[in-house]
């Protein structure tokens, strides 16, 4: 066949720090300090049911908070915490963030999943599944309201590992999503083989579908491959009620955008919540 031939080790240290990154501004020792000084906080983005509009899940955004700088995006420091190997520790604070939340949300009574986003590190390393069982575990959530978000270029990797991981978090209850879906090369042999429960559609696609032909054929194209593969489709980037008419007509399962609800803390994303059911 004509899977790719994986890179692990050195080699894929050598294609993290071949990511271009746009600001110097931010220095790995900042972000270190960061990490260990709880500056890292999370934001939770609903995703809702496009045929009952339940809010299903939400999705952890990781934001970085420092008094003389305010508030720093992930676009800002992901890059820099893969090529410095400080986002293993920072994936795991999310991690243990984002289940600590979800759990308070079951003990709230809303019965909501949580998203968190995994970069390629967590995709070679063995240990993965086990610590996030571990996770899950210590604050009492059931495997089944966690959601696993990769990236089709992370999951590509190292391949067979990658496989060999997520096919663990699945037999655990967890579900794993294909992030950016359409952005990165992932064949469809390999896509077929690894075991993704969602698929997410790049926001890109989403911005112009109501009004470009191209866009439209390539969402059509990705929900009917979905469909086959037997994938929920969640919409990226859902910004108004145009792309949302779209969407939904087109067979799309799942929302998430400014239209419904931008990343919220955790206190404000509860009381949105309760706001939307209470309109609903
Ligand atoms: P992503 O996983 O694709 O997350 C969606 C991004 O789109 C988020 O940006 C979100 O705020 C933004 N977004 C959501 N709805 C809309 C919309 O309607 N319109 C527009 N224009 N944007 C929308 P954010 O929070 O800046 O995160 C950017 C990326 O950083 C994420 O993309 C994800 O790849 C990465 N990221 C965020 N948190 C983490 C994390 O904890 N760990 C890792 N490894 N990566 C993370
Ligand atoms: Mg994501
Ligand atoms: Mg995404
Ligand atoms: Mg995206």
């Amino acid at each position: 066949g004509n899977i790719r031939k994986p890179i692990t080790g050195a080699g894929l240290r050598e294609v993290l720090a071949n990511v271009p990154h746009t600001t110097k501004a931010v220095r790995e020792s900042d972000l270190n300090n960061a990490i260990n000084t709880d500056r890292l906080f999370l934001t939770f983005q609903p995703k809702v049911d496009m045929n009952t509009k339940a809010v299903t899940s939400a999705e952890a955004l990781v934001r970085w908070q420092e008094p003389d700088r305010g508030l720093i995006f992930p676009d800002e420091f992901i890059t820099l915490a893969e090529q410095s190997g400080l986002i293993e520790p920072m994936t795991y604070q999310v991690l243990d963030l984002a289940v600590k939340e979800a759990a308070s949300w079951k003990d709230k009574g809303f019965d909501i999943a949580v998203a968190v986003n995994l970069s390629a590190a967590s995709l070679i390393d063995l240990d993965f599944p086990m610590k996030v069982a571990q996770t899950l575990e210590k604050y009492g959530l059931p495997a089944n309201q966690l959601i696993l978000e990769v990236t089709e270029t992370s999951a590509m990797i190292d391949a067979q590992k990658t496989l060999d991981i997520l096919t663990r978090l699945r037999i655990k209850g967890i579900s794993v999503s294909i992030d950016d879906f359409g952005t990165g090369y992932s064949s469809l042999v390999e896509l077929h083989r690894m075991p993704f429960s969602e698929l997410k559609i790049d926001r890109s696609f989403v911005m112009d579908a109501h009004k470009d032909k191209d866009s439209r054929i390539i969402i059509n194209a990705i929900l009917g491959l979905a469909k086959a593969l037997g994938l929920k489709v969640v919409a990226e980037g859902v910004e108004t009620q145009e792309h949302w008419d779209f969407l939904k007509d087109a067979g799309c399962d799942i929302a998430q955008g400014y239209l419904m609800g931008k990343p919220m803390v955790s206190a404000d994303f509860t009381a949105w919540v309760q706001d939307w059911k209470s309109k609903l």
